[in-house]
């Protein structure tokens, strides 16, 4: 298979971990007999930097026009840069704001792993921690409270602020079947969350999700509420494998989750449209604080590339391979310095963002 991947390094560690993980899916590509092509491109700061605006058209069409992109991560250090200085607009965050529009990116999904080799960072009970855990939250990204009308206003003497919360039918249906897709490639779970006691659009969300689910007779469909399953997660998280959510609650579910696994550094992310396009990033920001010293994690950059290989491309042998690569890697002990916190690391097991690339790489079969 030819692979057309438009790349984003962006800023900070973005060209380091960016460029781990083309060192691994290119030896995966050589290992499985596929062709894989890169444009790079600019977003963000250094397309600030390069044409004084984060995101040109020229960026977004080269994207429009590949199978996926591949993304590190963008922006500098908001209190220090002079890319902050700029009106909100021409900031490095409105380049994602506006690429995520350009390319109807209406699915977020933020798998929520435990690695057995990592239990030590998890902050939740140990024996917990020991049943392990494989989650994925699928967030919509373009409705809800977040995008509704507006307004604070002064009435009798007071201001008054209003935000709106309104989902299409239609809207939540193209959500519900990316669901049920992607835990058809998983574990065939599919967990929707909803605040239905209380709130009319989450009753439109439970009937639209119910009537998706009649076509996937193979996968199980329940319901839990928002409160119940913060709760959850904490308490019992092997028992979720696809989470479906809409957009507010998605947010504060998925930071929710992604914390329980206690590694900033390994949390890959995908942003899915209707067809098999999608943007795969770590969930971590640009960390102008390590960047350029060759200590940052490539992992969350790395597992991204694996989730392309398997929603964009359908390739699932081959995102295995990269995923047992990393599990490999981690068994035999090898730790960036984020990870250090998890059990005792020799001298000689300690690596940089480089080298951890090429332990994933070479552990490829
Ligand atoms: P951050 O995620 O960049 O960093 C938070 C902390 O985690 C830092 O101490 C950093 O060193 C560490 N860290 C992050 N990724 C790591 C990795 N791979 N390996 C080791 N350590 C890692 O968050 P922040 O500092 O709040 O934001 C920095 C910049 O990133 C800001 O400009 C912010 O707007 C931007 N940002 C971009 C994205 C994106 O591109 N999608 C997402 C979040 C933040």
């Amino acid at each position: 298979m030819k692979l057309n991947i438009a790349c984003i390094s962006g800023d900070g560690i973005g060209p380091e971990i960016v460029a781990e993980a083309k060192k691994v899916l290119n030896a995966t590509c050589e290992k499985y007999g596929h062709e894989i092509e890169y444009t790079d491109v600019l977003m963000g700061g250094c397309s600030i930097d390069a044409y004084g605006v984060p995101l040109t058209d020229e960026t977004i069409d080269i994207c429009k026009k590949s199978d996926a992109v591949l993304m590190g991560s963008i922006g500098g250090d908001t209190t220090t840069s002079p890319w902050y200085k700029l009106e909100p607009s021409l900031r490095p965050e409105a380049g994602l704001l506006k690429i995520r529009k350009a390319l109807n990116l209406f699915a977020n999904l933020r798998p929520a792993f435990l690695y057995s080799e990592l239990k030590e960072a998890c902050p939740l009970k140990s024996e917990t921690a020991e049943k392990g855990f494989d989650m994925l939250i699928m967030r919509e990204l373009t409705g809800g409270l977040y995008f509704g009308d507006r307004s604070t206003k002064e009435i009798d003497g007071e201001l008054v602020a209003k935000d709106s919360l309104e989902y299409k039918e239609s809207e939540i249906r193209r959500i519900a079947i990316k669901a049920f897709e992607v835990a058809r490639q998983r574990n065939k779970k599919v967990i929707s969350v909803d605040k239905a006691n209380v709130l009319d659009s989450s009753r439109l969300w439970r009937k639209v999700t119910e009537e998706v689910a009649v076509a996937y007779p193979d996968v199980t469909l329940e319901h839990m509420l928002v409160d119940n399953c913060a709760m959850q997660i904490v308490k019992n998280p092997s028992q979720f494998d696809v989470v479906l959510t809409e957009n507010m609650f998605g947010d504060i579910l998925s930071d929710e989750a992604s914390m329980v696994t206690g590694s900033i550094g390994m949390l890959p992310s995908a942003s899915l449209n209707e067809t098999s396009f999608g943007l795969y990033e770590p969930s971590h920001g640009s960390a102008p604080d390590i960047a350029g010293k060759d200590i940052a994690n490539p992992i969350a950059t790395i597992l991204s590339a694996a989730m392309m290989l398997k929603y964009t491309f359908k390739l699932d042998k081959e995102a295995k391979a990269i995923e047992d690569a990393v599990q490999k890697t981690l068994q035999e002990g090898y730790r960036t310095s984020d990870l250090l916190g998890c059990g005792d690391v020799s001298e000689d097991k300690k690596c940089g963002c480089k080298r951890m690339g090429d332990l994933i790489a070479e552990r490829i079969i």
